[in-house]
């Protein structure tokens, strides 16, 4: 398996490269509008063909290169089945697994940070979007947020996942790049609680500011980050 972490230093987005040495078929999760040349670059030069391109959810924070990369390349877009995006979108959906060449990523409905928020597994490789961070978890205060919802898909799905299942996060701001569910279960402040309430009163008093680009980013990214 090829898997490259792309990073994007204005929004502090990662997004995956993941693609079959043997088909060279291609997955980009999380792409950058504004990264789409390197995405192509990279591409190019392992040889590969790139057949979804896939957002964990609607994000506020930086713009989806779902639809340029659909433009340029052909790639089916996909985002959950719970996302209101529209567009040409292959849903997403936990149960049906994405198959790309000799790889099988199986999406996991983690909603929470936003009702539209997936995680995707792949052997033991988990891309968790904004549901779980290093260190941290993605905030539940807008889109839909819901910490109650979050913390069952915390601690009854991705931390039931065995403890050497590497953790790749959507975002990092602190310089980490990836970790393993038992390292987060072990040293993640936000999952040192005894109750789901404990939980959501942590949640709530996080009183973080609103993204800079959420005006903008949001009305595009339900459009595949095309202009509507
Ligand atoms: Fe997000």
């Amino acid at each position: 398996m090829i898997l490259r972490q792309l990073f994007d230093y204005g929004t502090y987005t990662y997004t995956y490269l993941i693609a079959s040495d043997a088909s060279r078929e291609a997955v980009l999760i999380d792409p950058v509008k504004s990264q789409v040349k390197i995405y192509l670059q990279i591409i190019k030069e392992l040889d590969l063909k790139l057949v979804f391109a896939i957002d964990t959810h609607v994000h506020a924070d930086h713009i989806t290169a779902l639809g340029e990369l659909h433009r340029l390349t052909q790639c089916q877009m996909v985002m959950g089945k719970q996302s209101k995006a529209k567009g040409a979108l292959k849903y997403a959906v936990e149960g049906e697994p994405l198959v790309v060449g000799d790889l099988i990523i199986h999406p996991l409905y983690t909603p929470g940070h936003t009702d539209d928020s997936y995680s995707f597994l792949l052997d033991d490789c988990l891309f968790t979007g904004d549901t779980l961070l290093i260190r941290g978890t993605g905030r539940t205060d807008f889109q839909h947020g819901n910490s109650e919802q979050q913390y069952e898909s915390l601690f009854n799905k991705l931390l039931k996942l065995p403890d050497n299942t590497r953790v790749y996060p959507g975002h990092d701001y602190n310089g980490f790049t990836m970790s393993t569910i038992g390292e987060e279960k072990q040293f993640n402040p936000r999952l040192q609680v005894k109750s789901l309430k404990e939980y959501c009163e942590q949640m709530m008093r996080l009183n973080l500011p609103y993204p800079k680009l959420m005006g903008i980013a949001v009305p595009a990214n339900l459009n595949c980050g095309n202009k509507s």
